[in-house]
């Protein structure tokens, strides 16, 4: 059964079209030219940078009241020219197995559409992991996804990015002082763990905003959480993976899903452009690789398409000399698919080839799918404004 909270009381005032910036998804540097042109002093500004910063990512302030240590008058001039409220949830689910859907609504766009993205947060036993987006909609059009099917497609800026890690911190609860002052506190002090960038979109065809956003969600005085813990999922933009590697330096997944280009030109589109030895040479050259830093290879398990013994020993093949693990996804039903999920017995002795090659190849157990919140089951209707609200946009309302 599924559940939708309404009763959203704690959450942030939020503010449709609010026309001053917000601070978050900001790097410290942009943060300090921010403070700069609000009228901050040179010599204050480093040490005003460094308070905002704490009162933002690690006591998760949602107004500047808050901020007892910085003077009033700065406090309300801070007010006065920028926002650190968080976007707008329009519903929180929760699966049966504890797995939480929100669906968050952006702030309307230039031309005034208002874009919505979902998050999903799967709690495990021995971790937390938060499965976050990058873009609304995706430009790829990978045959067993249904985020492919959306049609309106924008790149989300690193303030949506980083404010998604941060609407899961307000509702489960989970920011320092507020861990501190549980009585039975989650193993190892948080309930997020890990980060993926799983959810809506190629982030690689977003990658400056998601740079900067992993910047912001990996500092270690703010939200914390190290890079060896975020994920980041391509289906193989293969000349962004040596920059993935170097500038943004997050652990790598590949959607790889089939063995020969023939099959992989069908599912995954983007092959016929960078194909699989191309794909496969790039994650040979990723930095930093080792047996403890090893690449994600997500394998969708398709009924007939490519879950073959004989495919299970052509990706041992393929996968000889990179540092990898397999994640088999059974595959998620959505309204209007063509595929269907593997038995479970060819997904086993599938697994059991990668297992007997010496593949860590864990079968993902499917979370969250009363809510439509499993892999590739993301999709947001994203709602143009109605003409009226357009125009008090266009007016500057
Ligand atoms: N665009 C990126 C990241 C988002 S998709 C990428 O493709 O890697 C996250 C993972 O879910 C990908 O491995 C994707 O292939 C997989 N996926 C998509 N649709 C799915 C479905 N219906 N069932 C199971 N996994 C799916
Ligand atoms: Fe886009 Fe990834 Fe879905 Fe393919 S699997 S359509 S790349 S979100």
């Amino acid at each position: 059964m599924t559940t939708v909270l309404n009763q959203l009381a704690a959450r942030p005032r939020y503010i449709p079209n609010d026309p001053r910036p917000s601070l978050i998804g900001l790097t410290r540097d942009e943060l300090a030219a921010a403070l700069a042109r609000a009228g901050v002093a040179e010599k204050q500004r480093r040490m005003r940078m460094g308070q905002l910063w704490h009162w933002i990512y690690h006591r998760g302030a949602t107004s500047f009241a808050a901020m007892t240590d910085i003077s009033k008058e700065l406090r309300t001039r801070l007010d006065e020219v920028f926002i650190i409220g968080r976007p707008e949830i329009v519903t929180e689910q929760v699966s049966t197995d504890g797995t939480r859907k929100w669906l968050i609504r952006l702030a309307p766009d230039e031309r005034g559409a208002a874009h919505e993205v979902e998050t999903v947060y799967i709690p495990e036993e021995d971790r937390g992991t938060l499965c976050i987006s990058s873009q609304v909609g995706c430009t790829l059009t990978c045959t067993f996804c249904h985020t492919g099917t959306q049609k309106l497609v924008r790149n989300l800026s690193a303030n949506e990015i980083v404010a998604q890690v941060m609407i899961a911190r307000d509702r489960l609860a989970e920011w320092p002082h507020q861990i501190e002052a549980m009585k039975t506190p989650p193993a190892g002090g948080r309930y997020i763990t890990n980060v993926v960038l799983m959810g809506m979109g190629e982030p690689l065809y977003n990658f400056d905003n998601v740079k900067r956003a992993m910047a912001v969600v990996s500092d270690g005085e703010g939200l914390s959480l190290s890079k060896r813990r975020i994920t980041l999922s391509t289906s193989g933009v293969v000349p962004e993976i040596p920059r993935a590697g170097e500038e943004i330096g997050t652990m790598l997944a590949i959607s790889l899903h089939a063995t020969t280009d023939e099959i992989r030109n069908k599912l995954v589109p983007l092959n016929k452009k960078y194909p699989i030895k191309e794909l496969l040479d790039a994650c040979r050259a990723y930095p930093g690789l080792s047996n403890a830093r090893r690449i994600t290879f997500e394998y969708v398990m398709l009924k007939g398409v490519n879950d073959s013994l004989a495919d299970a020993k052509r990706l041992v093949k393929l996968l000889a000399g990179i540092p990898a693990k397999v994640n088999l996804i059974p595959f998620n039903p959505w309204p209007g698919t063509q595929h269907e999920c593997s038995d479970w017995e060819a997904i086993e002795a599938f697994a059991e080839v990668l297992n007997k090659a010496g593949y860590a190849s864990p079968v993902r157990t499917p979370r969250g799918r009363d809510i439509m919140a499993a892999c590739g089951q993301l999709k947001s209707e994203s709602q143009k404004l109605r003409a009226k609200e357009r125009l008090a946009v266009e007016a500057g309302a």
